[in-house]
């Protein structure tokens, strides 16, 4: 089948790229010459695991091509995906829809052909019923069905993600959208993912239940993981004790910075906004938005603390950058506020990411990027790992701590034991666990600012 697919990030090139790898003939469109022309020269404008020879493979085989005209890319599809981007809205956080209302109008005025305009991007309820509207004012005498296609996908596990999806949601409103998704979904079907059908509603809010729901148990889990700082508990522990409950499962419960990326912070606030509208309220959602927001800061406080509280004039270097590893995604990154947080407090901040330094330069002032993990560490007075990259997952730690000016290890993402640390001459914080089980008293615990597990490594 002849599919367009419209934008080229992470959700339209990696989909684009799998449904040709499926056997259908795609065309990918994007409005941002540079990003085709790379394309073009077989450059992946992402970063993103086996995506270059996906690509490579599906180019080479003709089913794959890239432009920047959408004219010509719709000719004979039966299918046009859009997935462009859908950010926070900067006047109140809502989601921004003038690309998807934009590319659904270039769409209504190209088609010739009957044509089945399905949302992959984030969208809230109602979108699909704006995109009709749009259509019937732009071509009237069309024939566009419109269905909603939300995608799941996790960047760094992509292009798995999508081929073997736990499932794929359709929400259509025809007979005809739905013969088309079933169609093109048919080869993923019959490797034994589950095809939802559902209404066109239901399956544009299915995409922010899931986002939330998972926002809500790690925004739990951190929570958890302070109190076990408090009492004297290990986060790891309750996390594997909860989790291998089958009903809740051990995905999304590893404590640490708090969540980031370009789904959970702006979808999470978009389905708040859906709930205002309709007058009903997610008050859980509510919750977890400002708990993970104020929780990012926090993580430059346990840090300067680990510092020993006098921390002007001191470096920390920060191992890890982007919201998670595997991609060079740096939005809503933790680092970002961690970072703030330690410039504010007159620290230095150097810091070392695999792959994203290149847009972290464009979003941090000041800080100084390292080419290697150890040099970074040279003079430093602390160490934070922020995010869980492999390459910091097997540390020289004795390495790391000869070359520190002060041995301090911050381990958001709770990778080493203390006992590691230790035997490195390192002090060692990490989330939601205290030094050798310490358990702080109550009264303690109320008597003392400082939270328990800093008394307790320090
Ligand atoms: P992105 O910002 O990486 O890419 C969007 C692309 O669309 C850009 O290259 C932009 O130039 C292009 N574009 C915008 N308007 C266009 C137009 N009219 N014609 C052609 N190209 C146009 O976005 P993304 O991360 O791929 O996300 C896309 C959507 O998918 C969002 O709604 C997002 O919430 C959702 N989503 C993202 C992920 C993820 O992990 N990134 C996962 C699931 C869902």
């Amino acid at each position: 089948m002849r599919i367009t697919v419209i934008g080229t990030g992470y959700v339209g090139l990696v989909s684009g790229a799998c449904f040709a790898e499926i056997g259908h003939e795609v065309r990918c469109v994007d409005k941002v010459e540079a990003k085709i022309e790379a394309l073009l020269r077989g450059e992946m404008p992402i970063y993103e695991p086996g995506l270059d020879a996906l690509v490579a493979r599906n180019v080479e085989a003709g089913r794959l091509s890239f432009s920047t005209d959408l004219v010509p890319a719709l000719e004979g599809a039966e299918a046009v995906f859009i997935a462009v981007g859908t950010p926070s809205r900067k006047t109140d956080g809502h989601a921004d829809l003038s690309y998807v209302y934009g590319a659904a109008r270039e769409i209504a005025a190209a088609a010739t052909q009957r044509l089945v305009i399905v949302t992959k991007s984030t969208v809230p309820v109602g979108t699909g019923d704006e995109i009709e509207r749009i259509i019937a004012e732009v071509a009237p005498d069309a024939q566009i069905d419109v269905a909603s296609n939300p995608e799941f996908l996790r960047e760094g596990a992509a292009i798995g993600d999508f081929m073997q999806p736990d499932r794929v949601v359709i929400g259509t409103q025809t007979d005809h959208a739905h013969q088309v998704l079933h169609d093109i979904y048919l080869p993923i079907e019959q490797q034994g993912a589950p095809l939802l059908f559902t209404a066109r509603r239901t399956s544009e809010l299915i995409k922010y239940a899931a986002n939330a729901f998972l926002s809500i148990k790690i925004t739990f889990i951190n929570e958890i993981a302070d109190l076990c700082e408090a009492v004297g508990a290990d986060v790891r522990d309750v996390s594997r004790g909860i989790g291998l409950d089958n009903r809740i499962g051990t995905k999304f419960l590893n404590a640490g910075p708090g969540y980031g990326g370009s789904c959970f912070p702006k979808d999470t606030l978009a389905l708040l906004k859906t709930a205002e509208d309709f007058q009903s309220p997610i008050r859980v959602v509510d919750a977890v938005v400002h708990v993970n927001e104020t929780r990012k800061r926090a993580m430059g406080r346990k840090v300067i603390r680990a510092m020993g509280g006098n921390v002007r004039g001191k470096i920390a270097t920060v191992l890890g950058l982007t919201f998670k590893p595997d991609t060079d995604d740096m939005r809503e990154a933790p680092s970002l506020s961690i970072i703030q947080a330690l410039q504010d407090a007159g620290v230095h901040v150097r810091a070392h990411d695999p792959e994203g330094v290149e847009q972290a330069r464009t979003m941090l002032k000041g800080v100084e990027f390292v080419d290697d993990p150890y040099g970074a560490a040279d003079g430093a007075h602390a160490v934070v790992i922020v995010t869980e990259w492999d390459v910091y997952k097997s540390l020289d730690l004795s390495v790391i701590a000869e070359s520190m000016a002060q041995k301090v290890l911050v381990d958001l993402r709770n990778i080493y034991s203390e006992a590691d640390a230790q035997a490195a001459g390192l002090a060692y914080t990490a989330v939601g666990r205290v030094a050798n089980g310490a358990a702080p008293s109550m009264d303690a615990t109320a008597a003392n600012d400082q939270p328990a597990q800093t008394r307790a490594i320090a």
